[in-house]
C-alpha cells in the first residue's frame, strides 16, 4: 500500500456515511489526508504484514433503527453497525489483493477502462484530420479547460494520471496507432504490472508465491492443458497454500486474537502452521515422506545443473517451485512445470485430503453423517 493510495481512498471518503467509535469522521480524514496518509501508510502496511487487524478497527457503533409497528418493541428495530472509516480504508485495500491478478494475468477492471479509454483517444487522433472526430478533439483538447465535463478532457486527465504525454502534443503531428500503443498504452500496462508486482510485496500471505506476472497469461501455477478432473481438483489446496489463504488452526487463534487454541489438532505437538503441516506434522508422516523424498530427488536433479542446489530453501520450493526459475524460457522452468510441480501439487492434495479426513472435515464424510 503506498502513500499515494492510502491519500486516494482518504480523498475518496463518503462524507455523508457516519463516524465510528473513533469519533473521528470521513470529512476531518478527507480534509487532513495529505498530513495524515504517510503515518497511517506505515500503520496499514505494518497491520497486513504481521496479519493482525487492531481491534479497535473492529468495533462497531450500533445504532437501532426503528422499522415500523410499535416503537416500544425492541424487535421493530433494525441495528446497523458503524465502523471506524479508516477500517474500510484497510479493508478495501485488503479486497483489492493482487493475488487474483497475479494468478490470472489480468488487469484490474479501472486499469482496462483507462486503456479503452486511451485507444479510443489514440484512434481519432490518428484518424484523418479531416473527420469530424478528429475536429472535435482538436478543438475540445485545446480550448477546454481541466474543468470541463468533456470526454476528452476526462482522457487528458488519464494520461496526467500515468504521466504520459500530453495527447495535445499529438495533434500537430501526424500520429500512427503503432507509436500511439508504444507511448501512451503501453506505458499504462508497464504501470499496473509494476504495481501489481510491488503490491505483492506488502502482501505478507503472498511472500511464498512466485512473482511471475505475465500480462494475459495464466501464472504457471495455474496453468493446466488438461480437463482431467483428477489434476483439476488438485487446484484449489495447491492455490490457497501458494496465496496464503489455507486456513490452519495458527491463523484461526491469529484471527480470534488467540482466543482459539493455535496447536495442531492432529499430532497435539506443536503450533499448526504452514511449515509444520508441510513438512513436520508427525500425524502426516507417512502421507509425506515417500513423496517428499521423491520431490527432493527431483529438485537435486534438476537444480544441480545450475548449481543452484545449496540455495534452495524445502518449504519455499513446495509453496511455489517457480521461485526458483529466472524466466519461462529455460530448461529449468520446462522441468518444474512438466515434473517438479505436480509431484508438490500431488503431494500438497494428499496432505490436504488427509488433514480433512482425519479432523472430520471431508465434504463426503460430513455429507454422509448428515444423512444418517
Ligand atoms: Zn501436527
Amino acid at each position: 500500500m503506498s502513500i499515494l493510495d492510502v491519500n486516494m481512498y482518504l480523498k475518496k471518503l463518503d462524507k455523508s456515511k457516519a463516524t465510528g467509535l473513533d469519533d473521528v469522521g470521513p470529512n476531518i480524514l478527507s480534509m487532513c489526508s495529505d498530513v495524515i496518509a504517510p503515518a497511517l501508510t506505515y500503520i496499514f502496511n505494518l497491520s497486513i504484514k504481521s496479519g493482525k487487524f487492531p481491534s479497535i478497527f473492529k468495533t462497531a457503533r450500533v445504532c437501532p433503527i426503528f422499522k415500523s409497528g410499535d416503537a416500544c418493541n425492541p424487535d421493530n428495530y433494525r441495528p446497523i453497525a458503524v465502523l471506524p472509516c479508516l477500517s474500510k480504508i484497510i479493508e478495501r485495500h485488503i479486497a483489492n489483493n493482487p493475488a487474483i491478478y497475479l494468478l490470472s494475468g489480468l488487469l484490474p477492471i479501472n486499469a482496462e477502462i483507462d486503456i479503452k479509454i486511451i485507444t479510443l483517444l489514440g484512434n481519432i487522433l490518428c484518424s484523418d484530420k479531416s473527420t469530424v472526430e478528429w475536429k472535435i478533439a482538436n478543438r475540445q483538447l485545446k480550448i477546454k479547460s481541466c474543468k470541463s465535463n468533456s470526454w476528452f478532457i476526462d482522457a487528458k486527465k488519464i494520461c496526467f494520471k500515468y504521466q504520459l504525454t500530453d495527447p495535445v502534443e499529438f495533434l500537430d503531428t501526424i500520429t500512427t496507432k503503432e507509436t500511439w500503443k508504444r507511448s501512451m498504452v503501453n506505458k499504462i500496462k508497464t504501470y499496473w504490472h509494476r504495481k501489481i508486482l510491488d503490491e505483492k510485496e506488502h502482501f505478507n500471505s503472498l511472500q511464498y508465491l512466485s512473482p511471475i506476472y505475465s500480462l494475459g497469461h495464466c501464472h504457471p501455477l495455474v496453468s493446466i492443458s488438461t480437463s482431467d478432473p483428477k489434476i483439476i481438483q488438485k487446484l484449489p489446496p495447491r492455490v490457497k497454500i501458494a496465496t496464503g489463504v489455507y486456513i490452519l488452526q495458527s491463523q484461526r487463534a491469529k484471527y480470534n486474537s488467540n482466543a482459539v487454541d493455535p496447536t495442531c489438532q492432529l499430532c497435539k505437538n506443536g503450533e499448526e502452521t504452514l511449515s509444520h503441516f508441510l513438512l513436520t506434522c508427525v500425524t502426516l508422516d507417512a502421507v509425506r515422506k515417500p513423496i517428499l523424498e521423491k520431490i527432493v530427488r527431483t529438485a537435486g536433479r534438476i537444480f544441480s545443473e545450475s548449481n543452484r542446489v545449496n540455495n534452495i530453501e524445502l518449504f519455499r520450493l513446495i509453496c511455489d517451485p517457480y521461485n526458483y526459475c529466472k524466466n519461462n524460457s529455460d530448461q529449468i522452468f520446462d522441468n518444474i512445470s512438466k515434473i517438479l510441480e505436480p509431484q508438490c501439487r500431488k503431494m500438497l492434495h494428499l496432505l490436504h485430503t488427509t488433514r480433512y479426513r482425519l479432523l472430520g472435515l471431508d465434504t463426503k464424510q460430513l455429507k454422509k453423517r448428515r444423512k444418517v
